[in-house]
């Protein structure tokens, strides 16, 4: 069993990680590169991503800072290509989403996934091309599926029975034939922390393929000409490092298309078997690889459908976090060290929850390193919190830092590149830190800092 998994009905294992006995790292300047950015290192003590060097990055855009290395984005964009070469990868836009990414996936060939008019906003704003996305959500307004009817984004994954309605309203307003695809919940537990698991039955994403509402939906969709059903589609969670789960809804939904195939003589020609892909952010994590999951699902489907004499449908997968979590990497300058006698030092940094909230969340972990120097200290047992008005603002819960850690310092977190800068938020009147893109010695602001002003903005 993987760290993330527990048994089912202590979906709370997670958050409480007190009992786990930190240990130290041997070698408390060491650069795991299952971790770190696929270009990090560390030049003269001191770390550089994408050959730029991080005490240049935060006298010149200031702290904290979200780098996102260029090459190790667009890469792994590449490795997902490679794996999936006879299907189509889109990019799950909730993960990370600016125009300067927005432009990476379009260049690399990519799909993007969106669930909001906004995030339809941004990939608009560059050129994406609208037939590469698909739009999701459980609770997409009519405005927003108005949007995306007239934009004409490739596909729209509806989730609910009113959706389908009202889908088929708006292609017949418009004089449109949308492409469709259901949302099924494939009563899969996978093994993830419960706020980021959606394929269990009892939760609010989907229609239900234990209870027949996804079979409901199909029925729904192929009675309304001006809908274009063409698959299913099904994600199971977020973090996921049990490959068991994916098979299973794979497996499953490839059986709803027989079944569909059996009941109404269609044949649908795509199946998405979304993302959710782990990432490892601690030592000795492991994490999905992606050419052996790629094997395993087109089998899976393959056989399925062989057995239901059904072609193979062309397959989809959405991974957000495993294109862009290890991308990215959150500087921090060490402020106050405070030893709590007997039981820690707490090291706060000028961040914390308003740019990741993961940790308050759910419970996330993260690897962190003193960036600006190395250090021959002895391991000391810390806590990395922020400097907000709460004491559940930590970034990282339990970790070691060397002893000789002083304000001043740099400190990087590594696998902050998901699901962080997207969860953003101004608690404190913190502005949004600045988000840089560095390669081939080079950074560039691809989002800029809040200021105050931006604060402001707007009020009375
Ligand atoms: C969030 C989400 C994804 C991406 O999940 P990751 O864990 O970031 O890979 C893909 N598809 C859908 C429908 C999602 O909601």
């Amino acid at each position: 069993m993987s760290r993330f998994a527990h048994p089912a009905g202590d979906r709370h294992a997670e958050v409480l990680p007190e009992e786990r006995p930190p240990h130290a790292p041997a070698d408390l300047n060491a650069l795991n590169p299952a971790l770190w950015p696929r270009t990090s290192e560390r030049i003269d003590g001191t770390i550089t991503i994408g050959g730029v060097d991080v005490r240049d990055l935060a006298a010149k855009y200031g702290s904290p800072l979200l780098v996102m290395d260029e090459e190790d984005f667009r890469s792994r964009c590449r490795d997902y290509r490679a794996s999936f070469h006879d299907g189509d990868v889109h990019y799950a836009g909730k993960a990370f989403l600016c125009r300067e990414v927005a432009r990476w996936i379009m260049q690399e060939g990519l799909g993007l996934d969106v669930c909001s008019a906004g995030e339809l906003a941004v990939a608009l704003s560059v050129g994406f091309p609208p037939e590469r996305i698909t739009m999701h959500g459980n609770n997409k307004s009519a405005a927003e599926l108005e949007r995306a009817v007239v934009t004409g984004v490739g596909h729209i994954v509806a989730d609910s029975f009113e959706e389908i309605a009202r889908l088929g309203y708006l292609a017949d307003k418009h004089g449109v034939r949308p492409k469709v695809m259901i949302r099924v919940t494939v009563g899969v537990e996978a093994h993830t922390h419960e706020f980021i698991a959606t394929a269990h039955d009892d939760q609010k994403f989907g229609l239900s393929l234990n209870s027949g509402a996804a079979a409901e939906a199909v029925r729904r969709v192929l009675a309304l000409p001006s809908l274009e059903l063409v698959g299913l589609h099904s994600h199971i969670g977020s973090q996921i490092s049990d490959t068991a789960g994916f098979e299973v809804a794979a497996r499953r939904l490839a059986g709803l298309l027989a079944q569909i195939k059996d009941e109404h003589g269609v044949v649908l020609p795509e199946l998405d078997l979304g993302g959710g892909y782990g990432i490892p952010y601690l030592d000795g994590d492991d994490a999905p690889d992606i050419k052996l999951i790629a094997e395993s699902l087109r089998e899976i489907v393959a056989n399925v459908c062989a057995s239901a004499r059904l072609p193979l449908p062309r397959l989809t997968v959405e991974p957000g976090r495993s294109i862009t979590g290890l991308a990215g990497i959150t500087l921090y300058e060490v402020g106050t060290v405070k030893d709590v006698e007997g039981l820690r030092t707490y090291v706060s940094v000028d961040g914390g929850m308003s740019d990741n909230i993961r940790t308050a969340l759910y419970g996330a972990e993260y690897t962190a390193r003193l960036a600006s120097r190395s250090s021959e200290a002895a391991p000391m047992l810390s806590r990395l919190v922020g400097k907000h008005c709460e004491s559940g603002d930590m970034v990282i819960r339990d970790l070691y830092l060397p002893a000789d850690l002083a304000p001043g310092d740099l400190i990087a977190v590594a696998g902050t590149g998901a699901y962080c800068r997207s969860l953003a938020n101004n608690y404190n009147y913190l502005p949004k830190p600045a988000v840089v893109a560095v390669s081939g010695g080079q950074a560039r602001v691809i989002v800029q800092r809040e200021t105050e002003e931006d604060l402001l903005r707007g009020q009375l």
